[in-house]
């Protein structure tokens, strides 16, 4: 009987494992044997960055929680390495999945091919080149050490085979990310609250930001936040601000009419907004993915992206980090002058089964 354990830590992982694990309950209860465990690592582990995620996807209570939240980058992947080491000298399974790149990632495979486990990647192969972010560091070293690469594109595969990784390794499956938001689209909710009493359907932006480059130097993020407003010709934006933003914007005090800032949402109702919007402000990865499946104009606050796939066929600029670029893009948006989404290939809502396919293919 195969076993296998899917860690889970931040905020955008758990929209990646939801879908593989409603694969594995579906086949368990079809009869066929596959066992796993779900490790929350507790990497994020305030109701607002994960528990409301569980309730929302359906995801079910952990077998084990880490705690190993808080702290610098190196204590947390530290603390998260020390006891997925414990978790899995208890409790061993085959094969440890891993996904996304956030620390926790790169915490449980190391842990885990240390101990002689295989390591399967969801998300595997795709980089930014830059090592200024953490993530692009997590990308990098989990690839290093993963047995089964699950790529969303067919420049992770190349990535791949460039690095050396022999085709046998590299299944090209689509977005976990995407099955989820295809998934869960019918269930999208209007946010509650006063804030959103009179959302017009196309007429306000939504923004998030929570990259190092664009939050920690205060001035940097008032001249970014100032750009907007003045771009976006009066239209509210909804900006939900990730707990690494809140101090700093806090410390700004920006106050503008037409600034809606609220605390992180529920998935199913920040994604309400983004499909909802006449336009998508971001520095982050995931929301680029979902922002193209809804064909919602998105602009990028970075220099470089690892999901090209989102600028070539989605609805997604690379901006970068400049506030004086914002402009003419916004105008764009204004005029309704904007590319449409082209369909990226296998995005199709049925990854997950054949991620699971594939595994219990293997294992069995
Ligand atoms: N998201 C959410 N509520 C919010 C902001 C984002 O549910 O208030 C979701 C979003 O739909 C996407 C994921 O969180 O699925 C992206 O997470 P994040 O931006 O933290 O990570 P990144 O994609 O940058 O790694």
């Amino acid at each position: 009987m195969p076993t296998f354990t899917i860690v889970a830590g931040a905020r955008p992982n758990f929209m990646k494992i939801a879908p593989i694990i409603h694969v594995f309950q579906s086949q368990q209860k079809a009869g066929l044997v596959v066992h796993y465990r779900l490790v929350h690592t507790g990497q994020h582990y305030d109701r607002k960055m994960s528990g409301d995620f569980f309730d929302q996807l359906n995801i079910p209570e952990p077998h084990a929680n880490l705690g190993g939240g808080g702290g610098t980058q190196a204590e947390q992947t530290a603390a998260i390495m020390i006891a997925f080491e414990k978790e899995l000298l208890e409790n061993r399974p085959d094969l440890v999945i891993v996904v996304g790149d956030v620390t926790s990632t790169l915490a449980c495979s190391i842990a885990a091919k240390k101990l002689q486990i295989d390591v399967a990647h969801v998300e595997g192969g795709i980089r930014s080149g830059d090592l200024s972010m953490p993530e692009e560091i997590n990308r990098m070293v989990t690839d290093s050490i993963t047995d089964h690469f699950f790529t969303t594109s067919e420049i992770a595969n190349y990535n791949l085979r460039k690095a050396g990784f022999s085709e046998d390794k590299i299944h090209f499956v689509g977005n976990t990310m995407i099955d989820t938001l295809l998934a869960q689209m019918p269930f999208f909710k209007k946010p509650e609250g006063q804030t959103f009493e009179n959302l017009q359907t196309g007429n306000y932006f939504v923004m998030t930001m929570h990259r190092p480059a664009n939050v920690d130097q205060e001035q940097s993020l008032k001249a970014m936040i100032d750009a907007i407003l003045e771009g976006t010709g009066g239209l509210p934006i909804f900006f939900p601000v990730h707990p690494r933003t809140a101090k700093n914007l806090q410390n700004l005090g920006i106050e503008d009419p037409n600034l809606h800032l609220c605390e992180p949402l529920g998935y199913l109702e920040f994604n309400y907004l983004v499909k909802n919007a006449k336009g998508v402000i971001t520095d982050s990865g995931g929301v680029t993915e979902e922002a193209s499946v809804m064909n919602v104009p998105c602009l990028t606050l970075r220099d470089n992206t690892e999901r090209p796939e989102t600028v070539n066929l989605g609805t997604n600029v690379l901006v970068g980090t400049d506030p004086k670029k914002l402009k003419p893009y916004l105008d764009k948006i204004m005029k309704g002058d904007w590319k449409k989404y082209q369909g990226i290939p296998l995005w199709d809502g049925k990854t997950a089964k054949r991620i699971v396919d594939i595994l219990v293919k293997s294992y069995s």
